[in-house]
């Protein structure tokens, strides 16, 4: 099953710290909330915060389209 990180959108948790990673089967429908504390969470796509181990090429060939920010709200496909 594949890892997905998480975190809080809001407030703190004693229990899951406000961060927290979860097993989840591909089937399952997203979390919204921590199973803990209940409060909303989001996903945390952390392989695309580090270009180190993602690069924008391998994002390409993954299908995601890569846009180029060319200036004040304006970007370009790439
Ligand atoms: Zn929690």
């Amino acid at each position: 099953m594949p890892l997905y990180e998480y975190e809080l959108t809001e407030g703190d948790c004693a229990v899951c710290g406000g961060k927290f990673t979860l097993c989840r089967p591909l089937s399952a429908p997203p979390l919204t909330k921590c199973p803990a504390c209940k409060k909303p969470v989001r996903k945390v796509w952390s392989s695309f915060n580090s270009p180190k181990t993602v690069s924008f090429s391998d994002a390409k060939k993954a299908g995601f389209t890569v846009l180029k920010r060319l200036g004040k709200g304006e970007y370009e496909r790439q």
